[in-house]
């Protein structure tokens, strides 16, 4: 892992477990995979995941095979193996090995061969309704297929007919032969095989036939020597025929499922399905648009690797199902930028102001301090000139007796500058406001007398003539509600905020945040964190809130519930 510290992870079940497991000495390393099927990008959920399975080997030695589960070739996409390349890496995990089920086609294929030799595995024409009909209930047990007494030589003979390619798609399936009255459905007569003419990205088309989730992935397990698959609950009832491929195949190694709870966010999605729709439909810009909870959005939103694994680690692995607000997500990238991002000041909606007092066509060079607790990180001077621009929000005309910013004849502190005084409000003939005349008092700049005279307010300004213009994203919520996905009336797509994006294209930045690079991040005083957007040029740079000062939403959202 790069800078964060070593993983001795919050303590949970999976972890006490196998810290148990190593002390009665029943392995000498801890193998894992996290096993993506790459058809979309990798989001907040996968992070749990990766940070579960990447920390445990680095905890208790062994090491992490990243394994692309690629078995359905209809929506599978080498874009998406490079994306979840890329977001496993910058989350800052390396892999042992890089695997893919798909090459373990031919293994798993002799597998199925094994299992037809000894009498465990048939190969059934009928279609599918007629085989899920067949299943029964929960509560009835279900029907044996007319073709589960097959002799081995005729199911050899199929199987192969189906490995050939004679057969269309759907003329007959194999399925392992268990149970048809076992309580648990998954055990009665899965499908292990399905027919499909469709070349596959690593394989072209060597195959058309390919084997079901259940079939390939515990074999995939182990044949990496997986010592801990770890997935999520729904897989749990799937673990008895996890378990019985294990122990009817000449599998190397015998590998054990444990499931844990995924993770729920509100106010968004975790469902690549659901997730790839908003970007099929467009109602986001793409995979890694920063409202997504994608890896790949919220790094352009802001987010830090550190924030993330912080994230993980403080929600702790459980089995039991919870939803977290996506507010706690935004307080551990608060808690990392408060302690690392340099300090700037930029007005998203500017007012201007002139400083009467202020000698025409200078500019003052004045110190101004990175980061308020931490000297190391150095001071950088900002121009002052006699236009300034301030932020519309802190001036008010009729101001409330609490309004503690500018008001006519009011004194405020500009941030690392001098206190001034509002002498008058100019605006045009309907009235508009135009701009404010104010004075400074030059006798309360840092280092004159009068520098530690106190004034109820502070607010941040930037040079007019040195002010970069700049486009600044606001982000919000991407649903109006906490379960968009929940809702079986509704589909989710009508629960969009359509508010979740605000650009504003007129801000003005403190000078050298044009040479901000993508990846850097800043706080602009009083009004949050800020990362450059790669849309943004040097010319024309445009920047993205990755999250506010303090977490307005905490009140809001409890009016919502
Ligand atoms: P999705 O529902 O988003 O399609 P998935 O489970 O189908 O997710 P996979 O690519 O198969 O996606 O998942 C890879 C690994 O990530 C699996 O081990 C899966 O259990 C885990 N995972 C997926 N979503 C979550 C989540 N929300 N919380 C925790 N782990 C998750
Ligand atoms: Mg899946």
């Amino acid at each position: 892992m790069s800078s964060n510290e070593p993983a001795s992870g919050p303590t949970n079940f999976i972890r006490n477990r196998i810290r148990k497991e190593l002390e009665a000495g029943h392995y000498e390393r801890i193998v894992t995979r996290f096993p993506p099927e790459p058809n979309g990008y990798l989001h907040i959920g996968h992070a749990k995941s990766i940070v579960l399975n990447f920390s445990l080997p680095e905890e208790f030695g062994g090491y992490t095979n990243l394994r692309f589960d690629d078995t359905n070739p209809e929506k599978e996409e080498q874009r998406y193996i490079d994306a979840i390349r890329e977001d496993v890496q910058w989350l800052g995990f390396d892999w042992k090995n890089e695997c893919h089920a798909s090459d373990y086609f031919e293994t798993l294929y002799e597998y199925a061969l094994h299992l037809i030799d000894n009498g465990l595995a048939y190969v059934d024409e009928q279609d599918g309704e007629s085989i899920r009909a067949q299943r029964g209930t929960l509560t009835e047990p279900g029907t044996s297929s007319p073709h589960r007494d097959r002799s081995v030589a005729e199911n050899r003979l199929m199987f192969e007919r189906m490995r050939s390619g004679e057969l269309p798609d759907g003329a007959c399936v194999l399925r392992a032969k268990i149970d048809m009255s076992a309580p648990n459905i998954n055990l009665r007569d899965p499908v292990i095989y399905r027919i499909r003419h469709k070349a596959h990205p690593r394989t072209g088309s060597n195959w058309c036939i390919y084997p079901s989730y259940d079939f390939a992935h515990g074999q995939s397990d182990a044949i990496e020597y997986i010592t801990h698959s770890l997935c999520t609950l729904e897989f749990e009832d799937h673990r008895p025929l996890y378990d019985w491929l294990i122990e009817h195949l000449p599998v190397p190694s015998r590998p054990h499922q444990i499931e844990f709870a995924r993770l729920n966010i509100d106010f968004t999605v975790l469902s690549k399905r659901r997730l790839t729709r908003l970007v099929d439909e467009g109602h986001v810009s793409g995979w890694d648009d920063p409202r997504m909870p994608t890896i790949a959005g919220l790094r352009r939103r802001g987010f830090t690797p550190d924030s993330i694994r912080n994230f993980c680690n403080e929600i702790g692995v459980t089995k039991s199902e919870s939803t977290i607000p996506f507010g706690e997500l935004e307080r551990h990238l608060r808690d990392d930028l408060n302690a690392r991002a340099p300090r700037r000041m930029a007005v998203l909606k500017p007012l201007k102001l002139v400083l009467t007092n202020f000698p025409e066509g200078e500019t003052e060079w004045l110190e101004a301090a990175n980061h308020p607790q931490q000297p190391d990180m150095g001071i950088r001077k900002v121009p002052m000139t006699r236009e300034i621009y301030i932020e519309q929000d802190d001036f008010m005309e009729e101001a409330p007796k609490k309004f503690f910013r500018l008001k006519p004849g009011g004194e405020v502190r500009l941030r690392n500058a001098f206190i001034i005084r509002c002498d008058e409000v100019i605006k045009d003939q309907a009235g508009n406001l135009v701009e404010l005349h104010c004075s400074m008092d030059p006798e309360t700049r840092s280092g004159q007398p009068g520098a530690e005279r106190k004034v109820k307010g502070t607010i941040h300004w930037v040079s007019a003539e040195h002010g970069i213009k700049s486009e600044v994203r606001l982000y919000d919520r991407l649903f109006k509600l906490p379960n968009p996905g929940g809702d079986k009336e509704t589909d989710f797509v009508e629960h969009l905020n359509e508010e979740s994006l605000e650009v504003l294209n007129a801000a003005i930045l403190e000078p050298g945040l044009d040479q901000a690079r993508v990846g850097e991040f800043f706080q602009f005083e009083r009004l949050g964190y800020f990362v450059p957007d790669p849309d943004g040029r040097e010319e024309a740079p445009v920047f993205n809130r990755a999250v506010t000062l303090r977490d307005t939403w905490a009140k809001l959202e409890k009016q919502l519930r």
